[in-house]
This record gives C-alpha cells, sequence and structure tokens, in this order.
C-alpha cells in the first residue's frame, strides 16, 4: 500500500489545484471509483522514489441539511480515516474562515498528522497578511501557490518523511 495522503478543506480553497500539481508529470493515473468512493479522487505519485495515493475531496463543508452537502462532508470524513496523512488547504487571501476553524476542530479528533497548506499565496506582496492568524492553530504551515506550483517542496518533504 502506498502512503495515503488526503487533502480536505472547505470549497474553492484550491484543493484540487493542489490535487493536480502533486501528481502532474507522473506516470500513474487518476483513479475514478464507482459507487460510493466516487466523490473521492485518487492520483497516483511518488517523491524522490517514495510512492504516495493523494486523495481529493468535494470539500469538507460544515454541518447542513442539504443532503448532497452532507455527502461531500461524508466524503471528506472517509478520506481522512483512510488517510496516513492530512494536508489541510486554506485560502490564505481570505483569511481564517468559520468552515476552517469548524473542519479544523473535526481534524484534532485525528491522531494523523496535519499539514496546514496556506494557499494562493502567490508572491509575497501584501498575501502574508493572514498568516498570523493560520499559525494560531498550531500545525505545521506551509504557505503555497498551488496554481504557480511554488512551495510545494517543504510541504511534500515533511509530508513525506514518514513515508
Ligand atoms: P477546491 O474547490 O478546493 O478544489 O478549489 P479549486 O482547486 O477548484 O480552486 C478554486 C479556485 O481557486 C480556482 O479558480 C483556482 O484557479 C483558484 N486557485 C487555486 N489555487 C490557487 C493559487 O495558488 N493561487 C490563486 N491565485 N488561485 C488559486
Ligand atoms: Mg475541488
Amino acid at each position: 500500500m502506498a502512503f495515503m495522503i488526503a487533502i480536505v478543506g472547505r470549497p474553492n480553497v484550491g484543493k484540487s489545484r493542489l490535487f493536480n500539481r502533486l501528481i502532474e508529470s507522473q506516470t500513474a493515473i487518476v483513479h475514478d471509483f464507482e459507487g460510493v468512493t466516487r466523490d473521492r479522487q485518487y492520483g497516483d505519485g511518488d517523491w524522490f522514489g517514495r510512492p504516495f495515493t493523494v486523495v481529493d475531496t468535494g470539500g469538507f463543508v460544515p454541518r447542513d441539511e442539504d443532503p448532497m452537502l452532507m455527502q461531500m462532508r461524508h466524503q471528506a470524513q472517509l478520506a481522512v480515516d483512510e488517510a496516513d496523512a492530512i494536508i489541510f488547504v486554506v485560502d490564505g487571501r481570505a483569511g481564517l474562515a468559520g468552515a476552517d476553524q469548524e473542519i479544523f476542530e473535526l481534524l484534532r479528533t485525528t491522531d494523523k498528522p496535519v499539514y496546514l497548506a496556506v494557499n494562493k499565496i502567490d508572491t509575497w506582496s501584501g498575501q502574508e497578511q493572514y498568516l498570523v492568524d493560520f499559525y494560531q492553530l498550531g500545525v505545521p504551515l506551509y504557505p503555497l501557490s498551488a496554481e504557480h506550483g511554488i512551495g510545494l517542496d517543504p510541504l511534500m518533504d515533511d509530508v513525506m518523511e514518514d513515508a
């Protein structure tokens, strides 16, 4: 079994962009399983020879009555349950949102290592203003830009350290 990495976070923070970055230029195929795992997308890669499987989730939405949103939440929970490590993605330009905090509280209940990817830090001109809020969550923090492929190496070096 390859080391399993789950990407979680509220919608629109850049989870899928990060997912695609991590598996780009990899030979392996993105799997689309049928049935209950339909909303989780799996991709394989390797980090300096160490294989991993990364799971993208639709979005770890807040509790809601909407069945579709609850289904998305359930899929994210399943991804966390099966993961060896979790990349928690937030939007570094938007600051710490209530939905981020709610997800973080859920992640605290797992004993899996959590790495905070502060995404959309495309440049260092005025986009770092919220980092201090994210630091207060007290987990290892990685400013990055999934869009531009900046800052991924320090994150993956640490995520894959125990793989
Ligand atoms: P998801 O809903 O969390 O999977 O988010 P997506 O990967 O679909 O990205 C949501 C939006 O954020 C898209 O318009 C992306 O182009 C944009 N986005 C993702 N990563 C970055 C980034 O590093 N910088 C910027 N500026 N935009 C990004
Ligand atoms: Mg997505």
